[in-house]
Parts: structure tokens; C-alpha cells; sequence
């Protein structure tokens, strides 16, 4: 098969049609139609064999992951996706390994209507590079240095989940099988939060995706907003099954685990009626205060000021 065969066979065929796109794949360059009144988010994600993903990944889940953290970018903007461009390195064609990656892409792309525009193919190590394109009103995206004192902090569904999986994987904690089952998702599968990402528009003051860590992360927003933060131990976000392995393995995964997805947001006191309004099929929670004076305290269940053994992931740290 010629790259170009490729291109038409799994690429060119599109499960969605959206009509601000004029000229898609096919030309030198796609012709889009951004909406008036609206800026343009953009943001892209390389995912790398080896580093971000197990060479014999499931390709369905490295489709909709390579997609998911896209998204999830765009989310944490208040940005509504629309377009996205697919740059590919592939050691191989194989037919099998490109259907479901196909599968696994398509299906997240549909769930979320945004179109593959373009891209580039080339034969090299497996590496998937994505660049999202969103939509958001003039002034409404959400940034990262909007948080002010007295915010209060929420976090989407579930920290920690994702980080515990990958310890299993990687054979450094065994889990139950059935438990496996329930966190797999989470790590291969996550859910971009889009749809809460948009509605927080006009709600919430500062917006991120936890991708390395809920410290690492939220360490972002109080750097860029000049802020500091008490979380509380006690009110994390955790689910059952995660739960039930704090004890052994600690709150490192909750806290610096990396690879949740979810997003974390800061809502001023006169906002909290209306947040409370929205409904999130993942669910939110409170979990600290956005304070002037600067650092993260984190406190335990006992109200002691804990130390975290981690702070997230850093690619280059072991660099320095
Ligand atoms: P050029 O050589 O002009 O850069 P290409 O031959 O690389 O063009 O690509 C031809 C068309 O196919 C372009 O519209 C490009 O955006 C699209 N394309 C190439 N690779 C991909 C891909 N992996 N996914 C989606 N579209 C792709
Ligand atoms: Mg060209």
C-alpha cells in the first residue's frame, strides 16, 4: 500500500462532515470557516511509542487516547472542539493496527463532532502526533491565571485511578482482576470533559486538565495567578476501588499519579449557586480554597500539614 493509499483508505473516508470545513483532506492545506465572534483554541500532543504508550497498546484505546488528551486540552479552554489535523510516524502498514486505531479515533470523534482536516504520514518509529481546533467566545475562554483568593477548588470525577492501573501494568502493585476492569478505562479510554469544560464559561475563573498530576497541575494555575492553595486530604475526589488501596500505596497516585483527565477549576463565592445548577455526568468536588498568600498547603484527615512524596510528572526532571 502507497502512503497515498493509505491516506484515502483509512483517513479520507469521514465518519463526520461539518460544514464550516470547505476544503478538508485532499488539498495542500484545509479551508475552515471560523464562526464570528469566536477565537480559535488551538493545541496539539505528541504521544510517542515507548514514552507515553506500550508498543503493543491496543490500537483502539491509542486512537482514542491520542484524540481524548487533545480534547481535554481544549476542554480545560472552555473551547468547543471542531477540527483536527493527524500527524502519523508508522514503522509499518498494517491493516489490522490502522482499523482499529481508525476505530478507536473515529468513534471518540464522532462522540465530540469534531472532523479530521489534514495531517501528514511517514514511515518512521510509532508516533502519533494530534493539533485540536476549538471554538470559544471572544473573552470566555477559560485561563489558567484567572484563580483569585477565595475561590473555591473543584475537580471533575475521579482522581488516581488511571496512575493505580498503570502501577499494575507496569507490575509494581497487583490489583484484582475485577478491579482492573473497573480503572482500565480510565488510563486506556479517558472521557475529555468537554461538555463540562464549556458550560464552566462564564463560571469558572481558572480552568486546567490534570495530565501530570493534580499538584503539578494545579501548581500551574497558582503559579500563573499568583496565588496559593489548602487542599484537604479529606475531601478528595476518589473512587470506591481506588480507594480501597490508599492505605497501601498512599496518596501519591491521587495527587502526582498523571494521566486523570479530569479538570481542575476554580469558582469565585458569587458563581457557586450556578455551579451547583450544572449538572456533570462525571460528577465535581470541592476540594480546597484558592488563599493569598503563596504555596500549596496540603492537609491531612487529622488537619497536619502532609508532605507529598511526589509532585508529578515531569518528562525532562531526571534531566536536570
Ligand atoms: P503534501 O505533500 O502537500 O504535504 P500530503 O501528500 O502529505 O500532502 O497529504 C495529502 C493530503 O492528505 C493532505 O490534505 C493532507 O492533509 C492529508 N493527510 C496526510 N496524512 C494524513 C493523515 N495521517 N491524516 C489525515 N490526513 C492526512
Ligand atoms: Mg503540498
Amino acid at each position: 500500500m502507497t502512503e497515498f493509499e493509505l491516506i484515502r483508505r483509512y483517513f479520507a473516508r469521514q465518519p463526520i462532515t461539518r460544514s464550516d470545513v470547505a476544503v478538508g483532506i485532499g488539498d495542500d492545506a484545509a479551508l475552515l470557516r471560523l464562526p464570528p465572534g469566536q477565537q480559535l483554541a488551538v493545541t496539539s500532543d505528541l504521544l510517542v511509542s515507548g514514552v507515553h504508550f506500550f508498543a503493543d497498546v491496543d490500537p483502539i484505546s491509542l486512537g482514542h487516547k491520542a484524540l481524548a488528551v487533545n480534547l481535554s486540552d481544549l476542554a480545560a479552554m472552555g473551547a468547543e472542539p471542531a477540527w483536527f489535523m493527524l500527524n502519523l510516524s508508522l514503522p509499518e502498514i498494517t491493516p489490522t493496527w490502522l482499523d482499529g486505531f481508525c476505530q478507536g479515533l473515529f468513534n471518540l470523534a464522532r462522540e465530540f463532532n469534531v472532523q479530521l482536516i489534514g495531517g501528514d504520514t511517514t514511515r518512521g518509529p510509532l508516533a502519533i502526533g494530534i493539533e485540536a481546533h476549538g471554538f470559544v467566545p471572544e473573552a470566555m475562554a477559560l485561563r489558567r491565571s484567572g484563580a483569585k483568593a477565595g475561590d473555591k477548588i473543584y475537580v471533575t470525577g475521579t482522581l488516581g485511578d488511571a496512575a493505580l492501573v498503570l502501577q499494575h501494568r507496569l507490575a509494581k502493585k497487583h490489583l484484582s482482576e475485577s478491579d482492573v476492569a473497573m480503572l482500565s478505562d480510565k488510563l486506556d479510554r479517558p472521557m475529555p470533559r468537554v461538555r463540562e469544560g464549556v458550560v464552566l464559561r462564564g463560571v469558572a475563573h481558572s480552568a486546567i486538565d490534570i495530565s501530570d498530576g493534580l499538584l503539578a497541575d494545579l501548581g500551574h494555575i497558582l503559579e500563573m495567578s499568583h496565588v496559593g492553595a489548602s487542599i484537604f486530604l479529606d475531601r478528595m475526589s476518589v473512587s470506591p476501588t481506588c480507594q480501597k488501596y490508599i492505605k497501601e500505596t498512599g496518596w501519591d497516585n491521587v495527587l502526582a499519579g498523571g494521566d486523570d483527565y479530569e479538570l481542575c477549576f476554580t469558582v469565585p463565592q458569587k458563581n457557586i449557586a450556578a455551579l451547583e445548577q450544572l449538572h456533570f455526568s462525571c460528577g465535581f468536588h470541592c476540594i480546597g480554597e484558592i488563599e493569598s498568600a503563596p504555596g500549596l498547603r496540603i492537609v491531612d484527615e487529622s488537619g497536619n500539614a502532609y508532605q507529598p512524596l511526589k509532585m508529578g510528572h515531569d518528562h525532562f526532571a531526571k534531566l536536570k
